[in-house]
């Protein structure tokens, strides 16, 4: 108990240092401190940021994503274009061990209409926990204002579920920011984003969302779910 006291006022001093630097100086530090870490691209928009400047830190940064099998193809098509664009050869696939077919047949076709946790847990948190497992810590895209369930991230902290350092270079971030780093960088980013989808993950649970709604409002509508069970 003593030794988790510890960690956790190391990274809430480090969170306080860091919470007005930039993100590029957060990224140093953390590569620095924290090495092996690896940057969980989703390919949202803070995610082409955030590969953009860790690019420009650490160009032979580790990345990962986690490959659904149930992604829009818009977002293999940006994958496509990021991998061509910064000449990525660190950024691993990561699959779910069930592939659709086997998942139907053990537990149900369309399991994210009947039991969205459960096919989160198979298809994003199971892999994610095997791959961390590499690594001392990961860097996420997430912003505060995001979710009320992100409005308390820190630059720097710990991740009680994955027992490792987690790092959020973006977090104070707002969304006029992120869009503005894309238009100054001219970064490839999904086409959706100018459909109407702010927020993007698997193609069966994701809708278009209307002006003045909640942007993480077409993430599992119906289902009084917001998060995968990636972040707390
Ligand atoms: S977002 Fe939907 S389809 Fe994707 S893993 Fe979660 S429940 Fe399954």
């Amino acid at each position: 108990m003593e030794g988790l006291t510890t960690v956790t006022s190391e990274f809430e001093a480090l969170a306080q240092q860091y919470e007005h630097a930039d993100p590029a100086s957060i990224l140093r530090k953390a590569y620095e401190m924290y090495e092996p870490l690896t940057f969980a691209c989703s390919f949202g928009a803070e995610d082409v940021v955030l590969l953009d400047i860790i690019h420009s830190v650490h160009p032979d940064a580790q990345m990962f994503y986690l490959d659904t099998d149930l992604f829009f193809p818009e977002t293999y098509t940006l994958r496509d274009q990021l991998i061509e664009r910064y000449r990525l050869n660190r950024l691993t696939q990561v699959r779910p061990a069930l592939t659709l077919q086997e998942q139907a047949h053990l537990h149900g076709d369309r399991l994210w209409e009947s039991t969205p946790d459960v096919c989160c847990n198979l298809r994003k948190v199971n892999p994610l926990s095997s791959h961390l497992g590499a690594y001392r810590g990961w860097i996420t895209g997430i912003r505060r204002e995001q979710a009320p369930t992100r409005a308390n991230a820190q630059v720097f902290e710990w991740d009680h579920k994955f027992a490792m350092v987690k790092v959020n270079p973006l977090v104070k971030w707002t969304s006029d920011q992120v869009w503005e780093y894309i238009r100054d960088r001219q970064i490839p980013y999904n086409p959706l984003h100018d459909q109407g989808y702010p927020s993007i993950g698997c193609a069966p649970c994701t809708r278009a969302v209307q002006a003045g709604e909640d942007p993480r409002s077409g993430r599992w509508a119906n289902h009084g779910k917001t998060e995968c069970g990636l972040h707390k």
